[in-house]
């Protein structure tokens, strides 16, 4: 996986590329292309032997125009600042693109969460919340889940909020546990956007997904759910891996069984329905119907684009085409789905709960999935319509057009002030 190609950079040539389709000012393309503000921020929390330790920790909010920032938080060595604004700017064209009430904003701490105690990374957690709760908000700025974060650290984070704001408001964070005020059906959220991605893309292509081959990079939650969900629509997931490598079984692996095994031994490699163990670059070029990146930014680039085996890339991961893969497959007969639509899931359905909790009143799973499954085939056919009418030559492009488009018309229905 390349390192180099900086994400904030690939966000902005992804915007200006499609910007340039639009006349739009420059002035008000600059509003389009960067954060409103970042926080960046230390933590010094107490571990359990009773030394300090210090953690870099941030929070980007891109543009606030269709709504309160909304994005997850991520836990990881590799969080930095241009990550944190990449992230929060695909999280702004993500909600346009589906169109969900909400702007964009993203988070993340410098931390490897394996090297910790439960009740250390819940001291950093809460000293996170802490320096959050100035500029977060039912209706400001609503956090949720990312790489290594889940419904345990966002119920510590609701705590540290309603307690140092003496108030219930289970709306300020979401992808929170069901009896703290989660919704059903949000754990599997992502996983069933890129499943109704890949359904509507065969659909759209004339091809049956019940004979599809499918790998997966990355077999954590998105990709997981994404293999489960794919399986019983009938395709093949015949490969899987993780940051130690990969395993592929041409006949289709038990995707439950290698879940369950990585579980257990804490990888999918050595898993004993596989009939070979794979390196993540042998499952990135496998000759395969779909791939499902699902793993994190940057995971293609421009040298891999040229040896995939696939012809239907579905972006589960944010950002996992560097700009130079792009380019290639746009020149070849790969069709890419973009993030900001596959991955939406994750999103739509924290907007759901974050309704439902300003309602005070629950849904029932299919009524959420319905309702997802509605929003994202929408947004498929907004896309559709506009990769065929515009006539652009990647579904990003016309991803981001539709999503750019509604940004910039809430902004300028607004207006600059003062
Ligand atoms: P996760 O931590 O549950 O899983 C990530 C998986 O990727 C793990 O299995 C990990 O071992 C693997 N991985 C990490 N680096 C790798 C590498 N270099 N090569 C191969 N595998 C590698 O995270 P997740 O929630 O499934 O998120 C995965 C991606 O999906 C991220 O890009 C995230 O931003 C995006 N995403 C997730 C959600 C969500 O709701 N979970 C929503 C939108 C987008």
């Amino acid at each position: 996986m390349s390192h180099k190609v900086n994400p904030f950079e690939s966000l902005q040539e992804q915007i200006d590329e499609a910007a340039a389709l639009l006349d739009i000012e420059p002035g008000k393309l600059e509003r389009l292309k960067r954060p409103e503000r970042v926080l960046e921020t230390n933590l010094s929390v107490e571990m359990d032997d009773g030394s300090v330790e210090l953690f870099r920790a941030f929070r980007s909010q891109f543009n606030g125009d269709r709504g309160p920032y909304k994005g997850g938080i991520r836990y990881h060595p590799g969080v930095d600042r241009d990550e944190v604004k990449a992230l929060s700017g695909w999280m702004t064209y993500k909600t346009a693109a589906v169109n969900v009430p909400y702007g964009g904003g993203k988070g993340g701490i410098r931390i490897d969460p394996s090297q910790y105690t439960t009740a250390e990374l819940e001291r950093v957690t809460r000293a996170y919340a802490t320096e959050l709760r100035p500029i977060v908000g039912v209706d400001r700025d609503i956090p949720a889940p990312d790489v290594n974060t889940g419904q345990q650290e966002m119920n510590w984070i609701k705590d540290t909020y309603e307690t140092l704001e003496g108030t219930t408001e289970p709306g300020v964070i979401t992808g929170k546990g069901l009896d703290s005020g989660g919704t059903k059906g949000r754990v599997r959220a992502t996983g069933r956007s890129v499943m109704l991605t890949a359904r509507e893309a065969f659909e759209y292509l004339d091809r049956d997904i019940s004979e599809a081959t499918v790998a997966i990079q990355g077999y954590g939650n998105a990709g997981f759910v994404a293999a489960r969900l794919l399986d019983d629509l009938g395709a093949d997931i015949v490969a899987v891996s993780d940051t130690s490598g990969g395993v592929y079984n041409p006949d289709g692996l038990q995707e439950f069984a290698a879940k369950q095994y990585k579980r257990e031994t804490g990888s999918v490699v050595g898993f004993e329905g596989a009939t070979e163990q794979i390196t993540n670059r042998e499952l990135l070029t496998a000759d395969v119907d779909i791939l499902i990146p699902a793993a994190l930014e940057n995971a293609i680039n421009e040298q891999l684009a040229h040896e995939l085996g696939a012809d239907i890339v579905i972006e589960a991961a944010n950002g996992p085409l560097t700009p130079g893969a792009d380019d290639v497959l746009s020149e070849s007969d790969t069709y890419v789905f973009p993030d900001i639509l596959a991955n939406a899931g994750g999103v739509v359905v924290s907007y759901f709960e974050w309704v439902q909790n300003r309602q005070r009143f629950y849904w029932s799973e299919s009524r959420v999935n319905d309702r997802l499954e509605r929003i994202v085939v929408d947004a498929f056919d907004d896309l559709v319509e506009t990769y065929e009418r515009r006539d652009v030559s990647t579904l990003r492009t016309a991803m981001y057009l539709v999503a750019i488009e509604r940004v910039r018309n809430a902004a300028s229905d607004g207006g600059i002030w003062p």
